[in-house]
């Protein structure tokens, strides 16, 4: 049990996962943005899929 906190848990794993990855060009965007802050695409996806897949 590496955080017993469940509020910190909490943010760590927001921490990881909240934020949308460009499908263009790969950057991280903010969970909020609208489109991709370095190349402008709108094809951003959620990082959340990619949770346990390495541990
Ligand atoms: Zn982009």
């Amino acid at each position: 049990m590496p955080i017993a906190d469940p509020v910190k848990r909490q943010i760590a794993v927001q921490r990881r996962l909240m934020f949308k990855i460009c499908m263009k060009c790969g950057a991280k965007n903010p969970i909020d943005a609208v489109k991709c802050r370095k190349c402008g695409s709108h094809a951003l996806r959620l990082k959340n899929r990619e949770l346990g897949a390495k541990k």
